[in-house]
């Protein structure tokens, strides 16, 4: 029905006091995640080996980006329901879900990659709730070559080798 697959990983960083997150690091897919045309799911073998490996760096686990290609920029119901059980399970107060789309730029008909980030907090009414946040590109990033190298070695599955 759709001509593109579902892609997707997950979110890395640190939760501030104020309900702000600060994004540190985005993983891909790992190589046995599963995709369809309206799913995705990590691999829980690579997301558990990024997890250690970004830990060393103060960075955590704090939610998913799954593509929705070109339909709909928000949550699906399904999407909220992972997210609220992801909270419960690992007991996290909050999570964050970037969703991507493809558009097409009106002035110069290019495609180019929509963010929407939307968090979810545990204590909520309902924790399938989320509210639209607003997303501010910080361009300071340190040397992550090495991390990124020991990322790629993990997501080959590769020897974990912490250093
Ligand atoms: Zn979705």
């Amino acid at each position: 029905m759709y001509p593109n697959v579902e892609t997707g990983g997950d979110i890395f960083g640190q939760w501030l006091p104020s309900g702000e997150c600060a994004i540190r690091h985005v993983i891909g897919p790992g190589a046995d995640a599963q995709r369809s045309s309206v799913t995705f799911n990590q691999s829980l073998a690579y997301l558990k080996a990024a997890s250690e490996v970004l830990g060393t760096k103060q960075a955590f686990h704090i939610g998913d980006w799954h593509s929705h290609h070109r339909l709909f920029d928000y949550p699906s119901g399904g999407d909220s329901r992972t997210c609220a059980i992801a909270m419960k399970n690992n007991n996290k107060a909050f999570f964050v879900l970037v969703i991507a789309n493809i558009r097409d730029d009106v002035a110069t008909n290019l495609p180019y990659v929509q963010i929407s980030a939307f968090r979810y907090a545990a204590d909520a009414k309902d924790p399938r709730e989320f509210v639209l946040a607003a997303v501010e590109f910080i361009d300071k990033a340190p040397d992550y070559s090495a991390v990124h190298a020991e990322l790629e070695n993990v997501r080959a599955g590769g020897v974990l080798s912490l250093t």
